[in-house]
């Protein structure tokens, strides 16, 4: 669904990331990880053409991710930031609705499908009219996933969607979006710099660090076949902190 091959990206002649080769089959769901500033936003937002690569190339469902099919590629993409990134001045279902609304989509279709998707992230009824600002950080992060499954897409890119929050909130989410995931089925890549919550929702761990991936697999391969001291260092690190790993 993903392709990265040999994709570098500078910020003002400082790299980002370097020589990075990554593919994503459709359907599984692939975690993120590695300290702050090694890059994952920054290969997140290549992935949906937010941002254009230095070098190499990006690849979506086989073709190259170029201006031209972009805005196309940009509606089979949904996408959830940290803080939900909803406006402000509109309502949750307003937030929800606007790509829809802007697409023509009958009334009818767009609340059918507002109603499906509040079902499925446990939002309230009640919240639909409220605008972000009277609403909790847990159900802005329902209204922000709500809004990037409205049309439907194929793939569902996180940035650290559950950092802002609370732990009972966090972990009570960890558990819906786990579910969420399995029942969907979509292609899903999700950042984090927490290790439990990575192995708890991806199939796939992918541990970045200084703009490189470091190594790609399961927690258990991770932890077994280290391919260097980095990711040794890495998993007791967390471990120390989360007391979840031994
Ligand atoms: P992460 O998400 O892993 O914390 P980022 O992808 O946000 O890391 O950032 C990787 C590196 O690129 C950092 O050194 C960051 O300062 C830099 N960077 C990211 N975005 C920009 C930008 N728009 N302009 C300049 N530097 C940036
Ligand atoms: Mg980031």
């Amino acid at each position: 669904m993903f392709e990265l091959k040999a994709v570098s990206k500078s910020f003002a002649g400082t790299p980002a990331l370097s020589g990075v080769d990554l593919t994503l089959s459709a359907g599984t769901t692939t975690a993120l990880i590695g300290p702050s500033g090694c890059g994952k936003s920054t290969l997140l937002r290549l992935l949906i053409g937010l941002l254009q690569p230095s070098s190499g190339e990006v690849r979506f469902d086989g073709q190259p991710l170029t201006p031209r099919s972009l805005a196309a590629a940009r509606q089979r993409i949904g996408y959830v930031i940290q803080d939900g990134g909803l406006f402000p001045h509109l309502s949750a279902r307003d937030n929800v609705a606007l790509m829809a609304r802007h697409l023509g989509w009958p009334v009818e279709r767009i609340d059918a499908r507002l109603e499906t998707l509040r079902a499925l992230t446990h939002f309230p009824a009640s919240g639909l009219d409220r605008y972000p600002a009277e609403l909790s950080g847990g159900q802005n992060q329902r209204v922000a996933l709500m809004r990037a499954l409205m049309l439907d897409p194929e793939a569902l890119l996180l940035d650290e969607p559950l950092g802002a929050l609370d732990p009972m909130i966090r972990h009570e989410l960890q558990v819906e979006l786990a579910e969420i995931f399995a029942r969907l089925g979509k292609t899903v890549v999700l950042v984090t710099h927490d290790l439990a919550e990575a192995a708890f929702l991806g199939q796939t761990l992918v541990l970045m660090r200084a703009g490189r991936i470091v190594q790609q697999g399961s927690v258990e391969a991770l932890q077994r076949y280290p391919a260097e001291a980095f990711v040794e260092h890495f998993l007791r690190a967390q471990r120390g902190l989360v007391g979840a790993w031994g």
